[in-house]
């Protein structure tokens, strides 16, 4: 038996560690657990080289509660450690790892996420144990059992001990305040969030199992139930698995593993499998955005080697990628992260472009595969499509390729298809292709109507983030611009060099201007005389382009420059001189009476605009109730 005193400068750093590490403690067993893996992994690694001589077998993992002696354990049956490298391993490597992260915790106290996400390794076991026992037995030939014992104190203990079996068993006495690890429920829920597929399996208890009936067994005859090991992960998920190897049923049911609470299948899935210039597998999943309701909980999670690090990827993945589901498991992202450290790391730069070109050239294989289907899904998936061309350029300049343009009509259109079809008829006089589309069907149902008529086609474009694609679009596309439907008469949304016939003449004009302008008295209302078509309404409200999209993007936190106050409500009152009403309106002598026939065809106007609410709507109805008598 040997005692010693382990090399560490600062007094007793248990305390430190068991206070700064308070709300994460649990991650002790994921350590654990960890370390009992690489030393299953590593054995496995030598007994394929040849240099170890020993029967690898089935090993498992064992975690196990003995509530009465206050511990729990962890038992594997990998490569053990002889008394010196516990001496090495243990009392000098681990210590320095604690040590190391007390130097880089006082230079971080402010960084939350450090602490709570520093790997401590071995050591963590003391922010739950008052006491740690090692028993180990190395695979290595005529080597002596050890039991190492230390109650957090520098001092340790290092003796002979018996053990027939190889491998390490790690005996933690629970501290009074840590006793919720000795639940059952407890660790199970740890395993179950960080060791869910886990490499090596993991026994924690045992099931009965029932045994089928042997063929020919009598009615009444008893099933048979057996004791068998609990095992609590899935060594071999999906992602660890070649494509090639799986069926979308496979995806499907590996989507359900990791979210039990979803039930609905996803739309597809993207694996990911690259050895250079980094190592990374996983697999995303596309989900239903519409009416999903785990939207917070279930994200895509990250892996290190098969064992959970984190839920919160940002920085890994690109943000528009962060509506999607599944796992990223990578050796290259070290378990003690820290949103800092990811950030600053170049590794993960590289991971998040290799992720947003996958998901890119997933999209162009999609579209051509089956692009029924795929345009079936676009209402599901443009969301994260949409946000992807406004934030990645590399995602932008692959999305003519997969990114869709539908019209109010149902057909989906790619970008060149959609300027290849409406260029001949949406040009306008200057040369400019304008595209026309609605955010709302309903709501501009009566100007989409007009753009119809005139053989147009119009998108519908209804996403929330659309005045910021818009804005993308036409800052990058040569000679479109874009234009919501209702932002003028169509006349003048697309200038066309067609004579214009006026039916007044102009002291006509200026008559009937100020005529309407003085029955409305309404500043929001600018009104405009236009030569239309006989046949166009008399009058029509418009929302200037500009206006309009100026509102959208403050309203999605885009750069508005009337600050906290809000854009004023303004429109044009579009006045068709050359149809019937406008020659009547000039006729009639009365001027309460034009007066009011200004005021009902404003308020048709503004019902068709959706404006018309309330009081005002209210008064329509009766007064229009009115006339019918
Ligand atoms: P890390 O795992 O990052 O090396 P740890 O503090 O978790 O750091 O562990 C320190 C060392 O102790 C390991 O590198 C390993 O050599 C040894 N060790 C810990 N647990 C075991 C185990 N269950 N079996 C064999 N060796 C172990
Ligand atoms: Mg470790």
């Amino acid at each position: 038996m040997s005692t010693g005193s382990i090399n560490v400068s600062v007094e007793n750093i248990f305390p430190l560690i068991k206070k700064f590490l308070y709300s994460d403690h649990e991650i002790f067993l994921r350590e654990l657990i960890s370390n009992a893996t690489d030393a299953t992994t590593k054995l496995k690694h030598l007994t394929v080289i040849g240099e170890a001589k020993v029967d690898y077998g089935n090993p498992i993992i064992e975690v196990k509660i003995d509530k009465e002696a206050k511990t729990l354990t962890i038992k594997d049956q990998g490569l053990g450690m002889t008394g010196e490298e516990v001496e090495k391993y243990i009392n000098q490597v681990a210590f320095s790892g604690a040590e190391e992260f007390l130097e880089k915790y006082k230079d971080s106290a402010k960084d939350a996420g450090i602490i709570g996400h520093f790997g401590l390794g071995f050591y963590s076991a003391f922010m739950v144990a008052e006491k740690v026992e090692i028993f180990t037995k190395s695979y290595k030939e005529d080597s002596k059992a050890v039991r190492w014992i230390c109650d957090g104190s520098p001092e340790y203990t290092l003796e002979e001990t018996e053990k027939s079996d190889r491998g390490t068993e790690i005996v933690l006495h629970i501290a009074e305040d840590s006793l919720e690890f000795l639940e059952e429920s407890k660790i199970r829920e740890l395993l179950t969030k960080y060791n869910k597929f886990n490499q090596i399996p993991i026994k924690f208890g045992t099931k009965t199992e029932t045994l089928p009936l042997p063929e020919g067994a009598a009615e009444d005859a008893k099933a048979e139930t057996i004791e068998v090991d609990n095992i609590i992960n899935n060594p071999t998920p999906a992602w660890t698995k070649a494509p090639s190897e799986l069926k979308a049923e496979d995806y499907n049911n590996f989507y359900r593993e990791l979210y039990p609470m979803q039930f609905e299948d996803p739309l597809f899935h993207i694996h990911l499998n690259v050895d250079y210039p980094f190592n990374l597998t996983g697999v995303l999943f596309f989900p239903k955005l519409a009416n999903n309701l785990n939207i917070e909980k279930d994200k895509i999670q990250l892996y290190q080697n098969q064992v959970y690090v984190t839920d919160e990827v940002k920085g890994i993945v690109p943000d528009f990628l962060m509506l999607l589901r599944g796992v990223i498991d990578s050796p290259d992202i070290p378990l003690n992260v820290s949103r800092s450290y990811l950030q600053a790391d170049g590794a993960v730069k590289k991971i998040s472009s290799y992720i947003t070109k996958k998901v890119a050239d997933k999209m162009v294989s999609l579209f051509n595969e089956n692009r029924e289907d795929y345009e079936k899904k676009w209402n599901d998936i443009k969301i994260v499509i949409e946000y992807g061309m406004i934030s990645e350029d590399k995602f932008y300049e692959k999305s003519d390729k997969f990114a869709l343009y539908p019209t109010t009509e149902g057909q989906y259109y790619l970008w060149n298809e959609l300027v290849e079809k409406i260029k001949p008829t949406q040009t306008d006089k200057d040369g400019k292709t304008v595209i026309l589309y609605a955010t709302n069907a309903d709501e501009q149902h009566s100007y989409i109507e007009s753009a119809k008529d005139k053989g147009y086609e119009v998108l519908l474009f209804d996403s929330p983030i659309v005045p910021h694609l818009i804005q993308k679009l036409e800052g990058s596309k040569e000679n479109v611009s874009f234009a919501r439907v209702d932002a003028d008469h169509i006349n003048n949304l697309i200038k066309k060099d067609e004579p214009v016939i006026s039916k007044l003449n102009d002291s006509d004009k200026e008559s009937l201007k100020k005529n309407i302008e003085e029955s409305i008295n309404d500043q929001k209302f600018t009104v405009q005389l236009e030569d239309l078509d006989s046949t166009d309404a008399p009058f029509t409200l418009t929302q200037p382009e500009f206006i309009r999209r100026m509102k959208d993007m403050q309203a999605t936190g885009g750069g508005g420059m009337f600050g906290m106050g809000g854009f004023p409500e303004m429109y044009n009152l579009v006045v068709n001189s050359n149809s019937d009403f406008a020659g009547e309106l000039l006729k009639k002598d009365n001027a309460e009476e034009k007066s009011a026939m200004i005021n009902q065809a404003l308020d048709l106007a503004k019902l068709s605009q959706n404006l018309l609410k309330g009081k005002e709507l209210t008064d329509f109805i009766k007064r229009s109730f009115e006339s019918l008598k």
